[in-house]
This record gives C-alpha cells, structure tokens and sequence, in this order.
C-alpha cells in the first residue's frame, strides 16, 4: 500500500521490458582418456580443482602404480581423495592398505571419506588407529560428528584437540549451525573473536550468517557484516550471497539490495532470488517487479525459483501480460512444470481473470498434488463457479487425491460466491462429522458470508452467536455489516458494527458501511452522526485504486485521480460514456458518496471511482474487442458494478474486475457474480 502510494506520488509507470532471453551455452564435457604415464601425473595434479569419476581414477591408477618406478606418495594420496570423493571407499581402503609409507596425509584423507559418507564409526576406528594426528585429522572428525547431527562428540574432539586453528572453529561453528542451535553457533563465534589466538576468516562468516539469519536478528548481522569488511576479506560471490539471505531473512530487504548492487554475483540469479522472496513475503509487489526488471537489464537469466516468485507477485497484482510471458519463458527455457509450478500458474491464471487458461494449466499437470488441487478449487470458487469448483472436488476424491483444510475453505467459498447455501451447510456438517477436520475461523468465516449473501442475517447472526467454538474476527464482522447495507437491514447491521468497531477501531468499514446503511433507511441524523464519530476518532477511509495493464506497462489510478499523464483523455472519455448510459436509463447513486456534499459534487466523487477511470483508460488504450482486466484494492461499489455491465455492452468489450473479495466478469451487459458480491 505504502509502496503503491509512492508509485502514484513519482508518477511514473513500471514499464517490463520483456527481451528474448540468451540462448544457453552447454559444455559437453567429453570422457577422460589417459594415454601416458607423465598426461596421468599432470591430470592427477589438477585433481584438486577436477572432478574425476571412479572409472578415470581407476584409469589414472593404473598408470601411475602399476607402470614405472614406485610413486610418490602425494599421488597415492591424491588418489584415495578421489576414490572417496566419489564414495568408492573400498578402493580407497585397498590402494591405503598398499600404500607401503604411509603418512599422515593419507591416513587423514580416508578418516574424511568415510566421515563425509557418514560412516562415524569406520572413521573414529581409523581415527584411534592413527600414530600421529595433525590439527586435520581432528577437524575432519569434528565436521564428520557435526554432519552427523551428533554435537556432543564433536565438541569432545574440539576440547580434546591440542590445539585449534581456525578451521577447528569454523567446523564447530557449522556443526551447531546446522543442526538447528544458531544460537550456540553464535557464541562460539563469538568466542573466536575474545578468545580465540586466529583471525576469522571467510569460511568462519560463512558458518555464523545463516546462524543468524535463523535467528533474524539484524543487528548481529550487520556487525558481522562490518566485521567482514573491516577484516579486508573480498566480499566475493558465495560471501556475498550468505549476507543477503541473512539479510532477507532478517526482513532487511534494502541492506540486501545494496550488497546486490556491488556483489560480484550480481550476475548469478540464485543471489537475487532470496530477495524477491522476501518482497513478496512483505508484499512489496511493485519493488519485486523492479527487481525483476534490473535482471532483465543485466542479463540475468530468471531460474525456476525466480519464475515461481515472479508469478506469485503476477497473482497479486492482476498484470496477466506479464504472467503469460513468464509462463511462455518457462516453456522456452524447458524448466519443468512441476507441481509447485503448476499450482503457481493456476492460482495466477486465476487470479488474473483467465480461469480457461488456469484449467488448462490444470489438466495438463503431470502430478496433482493437494496444492494444486486446491489452487484449481479456489480459481473456480472465486469466479463464481461453484458447481463447478464442486464438480471437481468430487473428482479429487475419486481419484483418492488427499484434500485438507485450504481445500474445504475453498469449497466452501465456492458455495458462497455462488449463493449455494444447502450445499455449503451440508459440506460445513462433513467437515466435522465425516471428513473429522475441526473448522476454524475461515470455515466460520465462509458459512456466516454465505448465509449473509442471501439475505438469512437472522441465521448468520445465530450462527455467530451459538453456533461457533471461537471468537469471530474482524472478516466475519464485516461479511455480515456488508451484507446488512446490501439488504437494507439497519438492526443486525448496528450489531455487527459494534463488534466491528469494538476488535478494529482504526478500521473505517464499519463507519462507513454504518452510515450508508442508516442513509439508505432515511435515518439521516444517524448517518452524520457515524461520520463524525468517524472523524472524531482519527479514523480515516483507504485509498481505493485500480490497476490496469496495457500494452505491457501497469496503470494505477486512485480515486478522483488527477496525476496520471492521459487524464484529459480519460476524462473525456468518462463524460462521452455516462452521457451514452443515461441515454439508456443509468442514473449514478449518489447515496453511496459519503461526505456533506451537494448533489452535483456527489455525483462527480461516483463518476471519478477508480475503476471508472481505469476502464475509461482501458476503452481509449487498447484495439477494439481487447479484454480488459483490472485489479480493485477495495470492493466494487454496486454503482460501478452498474456502470461496468453497461460499458460491456455499449462497447461490447469483456471486462474482468477483481475486486478484494472476488472476480467479476462482465460481458453483453451481465455479470458472473449473479450480482452476490
Ligand atoms: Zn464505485
Ligand atoms: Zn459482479
């Protein structure tokens, strides 16, 4: 919202540059071929820096062991890394047990294989058996234990060791990490820098960030962070990517972004991606989009993570152009569509107006889980099918798919939207007695919204009152406020207000919605009487805005806009279809605007809702026949509802609008939502 405003103040529109994405560069990489005794020396000495596979050590072995005079033993060592590298232990024990001198560089080097297969025991055995032990050799056990998850022998090898270098820390510092005590993993960080005889160094920052980023607190971060840069270590990628995840995790999304911008890693996507989730985490919607549009510049290519990130912001905002795009990318790029990334294309879809396109999506899904299921579920109850959305959760169950909770939640909203109160109430009674799932607050929510929508306030007020094992929330109260001002009933609706008003005070919908229902009774003095109460108390009404994507670029309008650059236009086009609709009987409720104005005033705040703006942009932007989507913060006034039935058909144009609770498709004059909204 913050974020949205500030958009609004810099007048500027976020334009998605969508550029082909570079082609792939794969580098086959060919078998090893060995031909010689002197190519196998040369290839063994880079085998710190190459992986090689058992079949190339094998190939190297023979070569150096069994032609020529006797090796030396760095080689031999070198090859009992790379056969416990790839966990070939057995031939690494072979060629150690052979190995005629050997030292200590080879007994710690078969410790390590077996302590990094996790064979603890096999190690300590070899371990014990060591003649002479070097500050190596203990610090493989105690990475070994740690890795194990077995943290009190590991601290027993770091207190018995005779002396620790840096390493022996760090391995103890890790070991804590990562199993869940970022705490003591803290400390003993912290006891490097009091008592400790050695410097950290990168490796150690390595260790304590994500002990802090589990721990979330920032302020530790950023002393490590200074730490690092006081100590003259180069922030290089992997460093770099630690501090922003710490960073994220610790919601310091700005500080990660400033460490992106000079991170030589900038270039690996893998380093933005903690940071566009934290975005969206925070809902910073518009920023994520940014985010995505710098690694558009810089040519970095978006992964699979970033892609699910990027549709989730799409689901959000409503922009479908750029959630087509993104799924056309995936499919370019060959990234799998995995259930994750199904169900984040169908909920988008969804979200975006465009349910065919969700199904599709749907029915083309090589695995269903629960998620997406559910996803599909609430796309169809959110545009208002809910036979459909019920149709398939008999199919769910068909297929012996597992549904849970969210599911439920989902067929019950499907029931709501579409007004099908005996199949709500009879889905709410399996939940408990046949299905064995205690509801909460959002089942409650959906059964009191569905009697509401249909006018049962009466039942909906008892169902609140006795028949539901928690305290309503603040939805609850305001589905049934909502719904009194839609049925004109002043009673039930003073009752929910106070309870409104009474969890929320800051809230202005139940002043608001109070005062419109006293002013459609007549009660006048009431109706004033709320609004000042309203402004007595500070309380002050949400910013409504509208957003609509044309052309690849976002327009945001506020209510009673005067900042965007095509208002002129818009305007007059605003007058050009209210002069067309009063031709056809259309007469603007003025009883809906809420302040001491005159008639001709009233009736300019209607006519300059969001939405009205946004279409009339809509209508002179884009080609004949072009849908229009646009995406509401607040629910559609029934006046707009009105004035969008009309314009879909005078100009004959699709119009999809998601308000905050639902979507509403209007096409030829009618509306999806039945008008229950
Ligand atoms: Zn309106
Ligand atoms: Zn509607």
């Amino acid at each position: 919202m913050v974020l949205i405003s500030s958009y609004l103040l810099n007048a500027r529109t976020s334009c998605l540059h969508v550029s082909n994405a570079r082609t792939e560069n794969l580098t086959s990489l060919a078998p090893l071929v060995v031909e010689d005794r002197p190519q196998a020396i040369s290839l063994l000495q880079q085998a710190r820096s190459k992986r090689y596979s058992v079949e190339e050590a094998k190939q190297l072995h023979s070569y150096i062991v069994k032609s020529g005079p006797s090796p030396n033993i760095y080689y031999l060592n070198s090859l009992i890394r790379l056969y416990a590298a790839n966990g070939a232990l057995d031939d690494a024990q072979k060629l150690f047990d052979g190995v005629p001198h050997r030292d200590v560089v080879s007994w710690t080097t078969l410790v390590d294989g077996y302590a990094k297969l996790g064979k603890m025991d096999d190690a300590k055995e070899l371990f014990n058996s060591m003649r002479e032990r070097n500050v190596v050799s203990w610090n493989v056990m105690i990475t070994g234990y740690g890795k194990q998850g077995n943290l009190e022998a590991a601290r027993e090898m770091f207190d018995k060791m005779p002396e620790h270098d840096i390493a022996s820390w760090n391995s103890l510092i890790s070991s804590f990490a990562r199993n869940d005590l970022p705490e003591e993993a803290f400390k003993i960080f912290q006891k490097v820098l009091t008592e400790a005889l050695v410097m950290p160094n990168k490796v150690s920052f390595l260790s304590v960030l994500p002990a802090i980023a589990e721990l979330g607190c920032a302020l530790r971060g950023r002393c490590v962070h200074s730490l690092i840069l006081r100590t003259g270590i180069e922030l290089d990628g992997l460093l770099s990517s630690a501090l922003v995840d710490m960073y994220c995790k610790c919601d310091c999304l700005d500080h990660a972004f400033q460490v992106l911008k000079t991170n030589q890693s900038r270039d690996n996507v893998a380093s933005w991606n903690p940071l566009l989730a934290g975005l969206v985490r925070h809902k910073r919607f518009e920023e994520a989009l940014d985010i995505f549009q710098i690694l558009q510049l810089e040519n970095v290519e978006p992964d699979v993570v970033t892609i699910i990130t990027l549709i989730a912001t799409v689901a959000q905002l409503g922009t479908l152009g750029l959630g087509k795009w993104l799924h056309a990318y995936a499919i370019r790029k060959r990234i799998r569509v995995s259930a994750t990334l199904a169900s984040a294309l169908v909920d988008m879809y969804s979200k975006c107006g465009c349910v065919e396109l969700a199904l599709q999506v749907f029915s083309m899904a090589e695995e269903r889980t629960v998620e997406l299921w559910n996803a599909m579920i609430n796309g169809l109850a959110i545009h208002g099918q809910g036979k459909d959305a019920i149709e398939l959760f008999s199919q769910m169950r068909a297929e012996n798919s597992e549904f849970d909770e969210v599911t439920l939640a989902s067929i019950l909203n499907a029931c709501s939207h579409s007004g099908l109160v005996d199949d709500g109430l009879s889905f709410f009674a399996a939940m408990k007695d046949i299905y064995k799932m205690t509801p909460k607050i959002q089942h409650y929510g959906c059964i009191v919204d569905l009697l509401s929508r249909v006018g049962q306030l009466e039942e909906a007020k008892t169902f609140i009152c006795s028949k539901m094992h928690m305290k309503p929330d603040a939805v609850l109260w305001k589905s049934l406020l909502g719904a009194c001002k839609t049925h004109g009933n002043v009673e039930i609706g003073e009752f929910a207000a106070r309870h409104l008003i009474e969890l929320c005070p800051d809230d202005s919908s139940a002043y608001v919605l109070l005062s419109s229902i006293y002013d459609s009774a007549g009660r006048l003095n009431d109706a004033v009487a709320m609004r000042k109460m309203m402004s007595d108390g500070g309380v002050s009404k949400e910013p409504g805005f509208s957003l609509i994507e044309s052309g690849g670029v976002v327009h945001v309008f506020l209510v009673g806009d005067r900042s965007h650059p095509r208002l002129e236009e818009v305007n007059t086009m605003l007058c050009e279809m209210s002069e067309k609709f009063r031709s056809v009987g259309y007469a603007p409720e003025k009883q809906l605007v809420l302040f001491d104005i005159d008639d001709q005033e009233k009736e300019f705040a209607i006519s300059h809702h969001s939405e009205k703006l946004a279409i009339a942009f809509g209508l002179c932007d884009t080609a004949k026949g072009t849908p229009l989507h646009i995406v509401k913060n607040l629910r559609m006034c029934s006046d707009c509802h009105v004035f969008m039935k009309l314009a879909s058909k005078i100009y004959d144009r699709e119009i999809i609008v998601r308000d905050n609770r639902r979507f509403h498709h209007f096409k030829t004059g009618k509306c999806s939502c039945m008008d229950y909204w």
